[in-house]
C-alpha cells in the first residue's frame, strides 16, 4: 500500500559510539546494491536526521523537533544506536522515537548464516521472526517505589476499595502495573499475520505467561487467537476440539489436510517452555508473536543463537501509518568505538528490512547474498572471530555488488 517514489527521500541517523564507524560503511553497500540493481532509475537521497549524542553537541537537544518533523513526513527512517543521557527527563531516546510514532511493532528477523560460530547445535534450523509487542506491558513505565505515599495509598486502594483481600506481599514492595489491552494485542498479532502470509510462513505462534498472569498474558493469548480467525489458519484451540470430540486420529488428519490446503498453523506455547524449545526444536517455529517483555528476552535469547549482537538487525513499525524506523539493536558499545573495528552487519541487515518494506525486494535480496557469501568464506570482523575492519568486511561486500 506504500507508494514508493523512484528516489525516495530517507532519513538517517547516523548514532553515537560504533554509529560513526558502522552508518558510513552500510550506507556505501546500500548505494552499491540499489546502482547494481536499478542503475539511474532508482536511488536513495539520503536525508541526515540529527539525534542523540551529535544532536545534542550540533544544536543542544537529543531529539530535535525537525528529526521528528522529517519521518513524520516521510515515514521512514533507519538509524544507529544511540547513547542514553544520563539525568535527563526521558528514558531513553530510543524508546522515546517508538513512543511518538506509536511504532508498535517490533520486528526482529533471526536467521542463521554459514561460516558465523554459534553455541547450539544446528543453528542452522533457526530461522524465525519476532513481533514484539512495543508500547505496553510493563515498558508503559507505571511503578511506584518502596515506602513511597503513593505505594502505599495504591495498597490501601486495593485492600479496601477493590476488596482485593489476598495481598500476601510486604506492605514495603514496590509495585508495578502491567497494562495490556486487547487493542493493542490485536494490532501487533495482526501484523505478524500480514507478514506471515506476505511471506509465505507456515506457523504462527503466541508466547505468554497467561498460566500465571491469566488476564494480561492470558487476555494477549485470547485475543490474539480471534484475530488468528480473520485469516486462513487452523489453530491449536481447533485441534483440541476435534480431538476432544472425535479422537487423536481424526485431529491429525485434519490438521494435516489444513496444512496441505495452505493454512497456516498456530499455536501458543508459554514462555519459559518456549525458551527452552528454542534450543531443543527451534524449527518448530517461524513467527513468533508476543508481549513486550517476553519479546525483550526472547529477542536476545535467539540472537546469541546465531552470532549475536553483531549481526541482529531490527525494525520498530507502524503497519497502520506507515511509519518505520530500521535500526542496529545493539548499543554505542563505547568500548569499541572509533576503532575501525565493528561489526556493520546488524546495521546492514536492518537495511535489508527497509528494503524489503519499500518494495526494493532485489535489493534486499542482493544485499543478503552478499553477506551469506562473504560470511561463508570466512570474512568475519573481530566480534564474530575473524580479523576484517568494519571498513574492508564493507568492501568485501561491495566488491561482490559490482561483480554479480
Ligand atoms: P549502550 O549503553 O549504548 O547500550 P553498551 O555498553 O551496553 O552500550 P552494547 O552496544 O550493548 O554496549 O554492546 C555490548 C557488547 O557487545 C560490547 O562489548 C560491545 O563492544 C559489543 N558490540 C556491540 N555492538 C557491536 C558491533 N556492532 N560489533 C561488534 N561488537 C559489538
Ligand atoms: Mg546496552
Amino acid at each position: 500500500k506504500l507508494v514508493v517514489p523512484d528516489y525516495p527521500a530517507i532519513g538517517y541517523i547516523r548514532g553515537d559510539g560504533v554509529g560513526e564507524d558502522i552508518f558510513p560503511q552500510a550506507q556505501k553497500v546500500f548505494d552499491a546494491a540499489v546502482l547494481k540493481i536499478y542503475g539511474q532509475k532508482k536511488k536513495i537521497e539520503w536525508q541526515k536526521l540529527l539525534a542523540g549524542g551529535e544532536a545534542f553537541e550540533t544544536c543542544g537537544e537529543y531529539l530535535p523537533k525537525e528529526t521528528l518533523a522529517h519521518i513524520n513526513e516521510n515515514l521512514i527512517a533507519i538509524k544507529g544506536p544511540l547513547m542514553t543521557p544520563v539525568g535527563e527527563s526521558f528514558r531513553s531516546i530510543n524508546v522515546t522515537l517508538r513512543q511518538k510514532m506509536d511504532l508498535y511493532a517490533c520486528v526482529r528477523p533471526v536467521e542463521y548464516f554459514k561460516g558465523i560460530k554459534s553455541p547450539v547445535k544446528a543453528p542452522e534450523k533457526v530461522d524465525m521472526t519476532i513481533f514484539r509487542e512495543n508500547t505496553e506491558d510493563i515498558y508503559a513505565g507505571i511503578e511506584f517505589a518502596s515506602e513511597t505515599n503513593e505505594s502505599h495509598n495504591l495498597l490501601k486502594f486495593l485492600e479496601k476499595e477493590l476488596n482485593v483481600h489476598s495481598i500476601r506481599f510486604p506492605k514495603t514492595s514496590a509495585l508495578g502495573i502491567k497494562p495490556v489491552s486487547p487493542e493493542g494485542s490485536k494490532r501487533l498479532v495482526n501484523a505478524a499475520f500480514e507478514y506471515a502470509l506476505k511471506m509465505n510462513k507456515k506457523r504462527v505462534t503466541f508466547v505468554h505467561k497467561g498460566n500465571i498472569m491469566k488476564f494480561t498474558e492470558g487476555g494477549f493469548r485470547n485475543w490474539a487467537y480471534e484475530v488468528a480467525r480473520e485469516y486462513p489458519t487452523f489453530t491449536k484451540l481447533e485441534y483440541d476440539e476435534i480431538k476432544n470430540e472425535r479422537g487423536s486420529l481424526q485431529a491429525e488428519n485434519e490438521k494435516k489436510a489444513a496444512l496441505k490446503s495452505g493454512k497456516i498453523y498456530v499455536d501458543d506455547v508459554i514462555a519459559d517452555n518456549f525458551l527452552q524449545q528454542i534450543i531443543l526444536n527451534p524449527e518448530n517455529f517461524e513467527v513468533i508473536a508476543t508481549l513486550n517483555l517476553n519479546g525483550d528476552y526472547i529477542s536476545d535469547a535467539l540472537a546469541a543463537q546465531v552470532g549475536g549482537i553483531g549481526i541482529a538487525p531490527g525494525a520498530n513499525i507502524n503497519y497502520k501509518s506507515g511509519h518505520a524506523i530500521f535500526e542496529a539493536t545493539h548499543g554505542t558499545a563505547p568500548d569499541i568505538a572509533g576503532k575501525n573495528i565493528a561489526n556493520p552487519s546488524s546495521l546492514i541487515l536492518s537495511g535489508v528490512m527497509m528494503f524489503e518494506y519499500l518494495g526494493w525486494q532485489e535489493v534486499a535480496e542482493l544485499i543478503k547474498i552478499a553477506l551469506s557469501f562473504s560470511f561463508r568464506n570466512g570474512n568475519l570482523t573481530a566480534d564474530l572471530g575473524g580479523k576484517l575492519s568494519t571498513s574492508k568486511f564493507s568492501d568485501v561486500l561491495i566488491d561482490f555488488i559490482k561483480t554479480y
